[in-house]
């Protein structure tokens, strides 16, 4: 029997089983996706999440970013990021970082689906596997987080993420944000001529369809080539009851997940990952509920604000101008985002 198994081979699940194995334990991952696995992401690193995978020595490739910049309809703002830049990082690029890290340390990830999952007083089980342990890092539809009971419904309307990228000399170092009128799109730059094109929404539509509200955008990316295929993930707000019970655990989507509309996502889920493993070695999962919180409220408590804001048709054409007339918030809110 092994101390821990992680469900979910994906940025958080291979977080946490680095800093369980760094803390002596022995850990094994299930993930059953094989080669670079890529996802629907914006690829936005914000700087606490760099800091987090350089913490691991893990280093991925990608391009910085020194803040971030809202437009819409001709108006922008902008505001660098207070400390250290982010990084634009694409998927595959940051898998195959943090892949090299589990290799270096010799932890085995088994190319399977955890099914057959039993929890237990004192042990788990997913399918033959034992452990002591067992942590749900397997994304937004989380199985571990059903199986275990955890699963909390969800009443507010449903957004989804659509990303592609384009072979495009990108053409500032910020993230851009445009407000659309039903949807936003977020441009990230991940390489010298590369940009990560990402749309989130709350009506579900083609690609062509979700960008006609965005001539700038339309404009911008005519005539490049694709350097992708278009991916899509959601619903994105899943919730859990709790993130620890008994012997199981959750951490990163799993756990619950707001909105991307703040790409926080990676940078919160690498904080948990990290006080995660700190109480699997202290053998003091208690403690997780409230580490957990102390480390996601904020970024929970942000998104929910920007999202009910995004919600109005109203305010969400108010979010540039105010935050243009009102720069020093808007450097606040970059500056909570970075950290
Ligand atoms: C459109 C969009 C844009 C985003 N933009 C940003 C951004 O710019 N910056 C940012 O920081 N965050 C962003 N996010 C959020 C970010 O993508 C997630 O927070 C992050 O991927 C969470 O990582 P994870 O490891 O928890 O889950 P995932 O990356 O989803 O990984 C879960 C893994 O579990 C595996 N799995 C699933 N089921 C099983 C099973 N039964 N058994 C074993 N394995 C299983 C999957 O194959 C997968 O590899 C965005 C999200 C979306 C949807």
């Amino acid at each position: 029997m092994i101390d821990v198994l992680v469900v979910g081979g994906g940025p958080i699940g291979l977080a946490t089983a680095l800093h369980a194995h760094a803390a002596g334990l022995r850990v094994e991952v299930l993930e059953p996706r094989s080669g670079p696995i890529d996802k629907a992401c914006g690829e936005g690193l914000m700087p606490a999440a760099v800091a987090s995978l350089a913490a691991l020595g893990v280093r991925p490739v990608g391009m910085p970013l020194r803040g971030i910049r809202y437009a819409d309809r001709g108006r922008a703002v902008e505001a660098a990021f207070p400390d250290a830049p982010g990084r634009g990082v694409r998927r595959l690029e940051l898998q195959r970082a943090l892949t090299e890290a589990i290799e270096e340390a010799g932890i085995a990830v088994h190319r399977e689906r955890a099914e057959r999952i039993r929890v237990g007083p004192d042990d788990v089980a997913v399918g033959a596997r034992r452990a002591r342990y067992l942590v749900g890092a397997d994304g937004l539809h989380s199985s571990v987080r059903r199986a275990a009971g955890l699963d909390r419904r969800v009443r507010s309307t449903a957004r989804y993420g659509l990303r592609r990228h384009f072979r495009i000399e990108p053409r500032s170092d910020l993230i851009e944000v445009h407000w659309g009128r039903h949807a936003e799109v977020y441009l990230t730059p991940v390489g010298p001529q590369e940009l990560g094109v990402a749309l989130l929404a709350a009506r579900r539509g083609t690609w062509a369809e979700q960008l006609e509200d965005f001539p700038d955008v339309r404009d911008l990316i005519a005539g490049a080539e694709p350097a992708s295929v278009v991916r899509g993930a959601g619903p994105m707000r899943q919730r859990a009851s709790r993130v620890a019970d008994g012997r199981v655990a959750l951490v990163g989507d799993a756990a619950g997940y707001v909105d991307a509309l703040t790409g926080e996502g990676l940078a919160v889920g690498l904080a948990a990952a990290t006080e995660l493993a700190r109480c699997l070695a202290d053998d003091r999962l208690q403690d997780y509920p409230a580490a957990h919180r102390r480390v996601t409220w904020r970024s929970h408590a942000l998104t929910l604000g920007m999202l009910s804001i995004a919600r109005s048709p109203v305010l969400r054409r108010a979010i540039v101008p105010i935050s243009s007339s009102v720069p020093w918030a808007y450097r606040g809110m970059v500056g909570v985002l970075a950290r």
